[in-house]
């Protein structure tokens, strides 16, 4: 028995169902799927109404902006009247410090995440207690959608730490009889693992498999290649692209269906895939608006969104620089949520050791959790055995940064690969006007499309 994760997983517990209004949100979630359009444009207004008001009254970035640009909580009557407000970007926010942050909650009693994933540099985000309630009622739900009830075991291919990318330690994996969930060390993930994976996640009788698509369609590949069955009721992926081909064998492998889910850590914006295969943006959650970046096909739009639960730093109109393919169609599931074709402009490379291990995007991003005063970053393979981190620091990038940059490297990176940073003034964008966090130049890519 591992207590380190046993007493985390007691904590989570706890914050998760009992701190918070997990369960009263829970059943009114269960109500709210089945609501008419004109209904959920009221819950929405309701909920914005109530998160300007607080943004007005507690949050000093707001209120400024509010002021200059005389807008008062009472002029928010439609949904529409949130195009007074400007939208901002990532910059803003990391401009803004502790401006951002609501003076209604001690910053001692908040909770600290970090954003990952596709924007390149993590941001600093704080949640109150309340949040986290509300936030774990809204991943029931997608659950429920996905089948999955509170007592089956699920696994899970994400960025958790299980042991040192370096250590030759013959369990990978930890089990949290708690949460029922059994952590596998993504980061040691290759082949030869994925086998001793599959293996163990028929000992412990895992019924989900929840993570990134690169390792979930390896784990896949693996069992198919190795004749290994499994019997999942469901998998599910997301902060990386899921393409068809990764999903066809993932579906080939585990014979049932795949849900694949966007959020973020700012908790402003959640798509998931139904039970019908559509990905609905879920409306409670917060006030998403689509944005057209592309004049000849307006379906492609950028994801602007204020979440509508995250009082301690709340997002008003924030820019997740993400980009989706809007769909007119209804599903039918019959909720009346918005209809996304795809989710774009999640696509980065990976990264390969000359042992054969890889990296996915996603997991990349945890290199750079926790360190302060980085604008933007992007990380190149140049060869198998290296890699440069480029970044753009902030004025205020000090040497102790450098150090928790460094040593967030060490702990999370296996030795094998050699590690140089280059300050940059800017890190190069794609076509389209992405950051691309992982970019490699080596031959042999792994072809996934
Ligand atoms: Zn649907």
């Amino acid at each position: 028995m591992n207590l380190k994760v046993i007493s985390s997983g007691m904590l989570n517990l706890a914050v998760r169902r009992f701190a918070g209004p997990f369960w009263l949100r829970r059943k009114w979630l269960e109500k709210s799927q089945w609501l008419s359009d004109k209904q959920i444009r009221q819950i929405q207004l309701n909920l914005l109404q109530r998160l300007i008001r607080h943004c007005y009254d507690s949050v000093p970035y707001y209120r400024q902006i509010m002021d200059r640009l005389g807008i008062a909580p009472e002029d928010i009557k439609s949904l529409e009247d949130i195009n007074r407000f400007p939208i901002i970007s990532k910059r803003n926010v990391l401009g803004a410090g502790d401006s951002i942050l609501s003076k209604r909650y001690p910053k001692l009693l908040l909770r600290k995440a970090y954003t990952g994933g596709t924007t390149g540099t993590p941001m600093r985000i704080y949640r109150n207690l309340f949040s986290i309630g509300n936030e774990h009622a809204f991943v029931r739900r997608q659950w429920d959608w996905a089948n999955i009830g509170f007592n089956d075991r699920c696994a899970y291919l994400t960025g958790r730490l299980v042991v040192k990318p370096d250590q030759k330690a013959n369990k990978l994996y930890a089990y949290d009889p708690i949460m029922k969930e059994l952590i596998l060390s993504t980061y040691h993930l290759s082949s030869k693992s994925a086998k001793n994976f599959a293996m163990v996640m028929k000992k412990y009788r895992v019924k989900a498999v929840v993570g990134y698509p690169s390792a979930v369609y390896l784990l896949a590949r693996t069992c198919l290649d190795a004749g290994i069955e499994l019997e999942l009721k469901s998998t599910l992926t997301s902060s990386e692209t899921l393409t068809d081909s990764m999903r066809k064998t993932i579906v080939e492998a585990f014979n049932c269906k795949v849900f694949d889910f966007y959020g973020g850590a700012e908790r402003i914006c959640y798509i998931f895939t139904c039970e019908r295969g559509s990905y609905h943006i879920i409306p409670e959650y917060g006030l998403t608006e689509l944005i057209p970046v592309d004049s000849l096909n307006r379906n492609i739009c950028r994801i602007v969104s204020s979440g509508f639960w995250n009082y301690a730093m709340p997002f008003v109109r924030y820019d997740t620089g993400d980009i989706v393919v809007k769909s007119e169609e209804s599903c039918s599931c019959g909720r009346q949520f918005q209809v996304i074709k795809s989710i774009s402009g999640r696509q980065a490379d990976s990264i390969r050791t000359p042992s054969g291990r890889e990296f996915g995007a996603a997991i990349l991003t945890h290199l750079l959790y926790g360190t302060d005063h980085i604008l933007e970053s992007q990380i190149v393979q140049d060869t198998l055995g290296h890699i440069t981190i480029q970044y753009v620091p902030t004025e205020n990038f000090s040497v102790q940064d450098m150090n928790n940059f460094k040593s967030l490297i060490a702990k999370h990176l296996p030795g094998e690969l050699k590690v140089d940073f280059k300050k940059v003034k800017i890190v190069k964008k794609t076509d389209c006007g992405r950051l691309k966090p992982v970019l490699s130049k080596i031959e042999g890519q792994v072809d996934r499309l």
